[in-house]
């Protein structure tokens, strides 16, 4: 009898031993899972913030501005700012720069010079960043990180080029083609674009601006072959 109790007991107690032996062992494996998804977590979160910031395209457009302001204007580019009055130059920063945007003056026979006082009278509501002029001289009237006002809805995110010729066909001479293809392919090269970021305000608006380029596809198309040629030799 006291032998059969005692194995009784005994048997219970080993039964307590299991179950509990069972709990800690579920308790340890809970707290092991808990432990791996806080470590798949993390290595997730690194990850995903390596990628960020390796992906380069989140940096330069916040850093935009700053960028631009970095870039060094060269003594061959005349820098003649115009004042911050209107629409012309608002002095609103630029969101990017996306295109480079070839305009041509649309008034035969006139100078860079008379094209960035115009721009610079209080009354006028349009600018560019460069004008090129007939003798290919280059002028600066607004700063790269600033917005011009050329492009239309496209003034946020592009730089703009206005260039002058002699007659109304609206064909640049060759020394002021020549500045077009200098002035543009140090623009790419300083922003990190190709020759395929350079457009025509008709490809904006479809407006016949710079209209020789735009009633001659061909000259369009060897206007961006030398520019890529420029740039090329630019990064040697
Ligand atoms: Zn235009």
């Amino acid at each position: 009898m006291r032998y059969n109790m005692y194995e009784k007991n005994y048997g219970k107690r080993r039964q307590n031993y299991e179950r509990r032996k069972r709990r800690r062992r579920k308790i340890i494996l809970r707290r092991l899972a808990c432990m791996l998804l806080i470590i798949a977590a993390a290595v997730g979160g690194i990850i995903a913030v390596k990628k960020y910031n390796s992906s380069g395209k989140t940096v330069p457009e916040k850093n935009i501005t700053e960028t631009l302001r970095a870039i060094k204007i060269p003594e061959w580019i005349d820098e003649q700012l115009i004042h911050l009055h209107n629409t012309a130059r608002t002095g609103t920063e630029l969101d990017g720069v996306k295109n480079i945007v070839i305009h041509y003056v649309g008034n035969p026979g006139t100078t860079a010079q008379n094209n960035r006082d115009y721009f610079d009278k209080p009354s006028t509501e349009v600018s560019s960043h460069f004008l090129v002029g007939l003798d290919g001289e280059i002028i600066q009237c607004v700063p790269l990180w600033e917005k011009s006002a050329a492009s239309n809805w496209r003034n946020s995110d592009t730089i703009s080029i206005e260039v002058c010729h002699p007659d109304e066909s609206g064909k640049f001479s060759d020394i002021t083609y020549n500045s077009v293809i200098k002035l543009t392919a140090w623009l790419l090269n300083e922003t990190g674009l190709n020759e395929e970021a350079v457009i025509r305000h008709y490809d904006i608006t479809e407006k016949l601006c710079p209209i020789y380029y735009v009633q001659n596809e061909d000259a369009w198309k060897q206007l961006k072959k030398d520019v890529g040629k420029a740039l090329k030799s630019l990064k040697g």
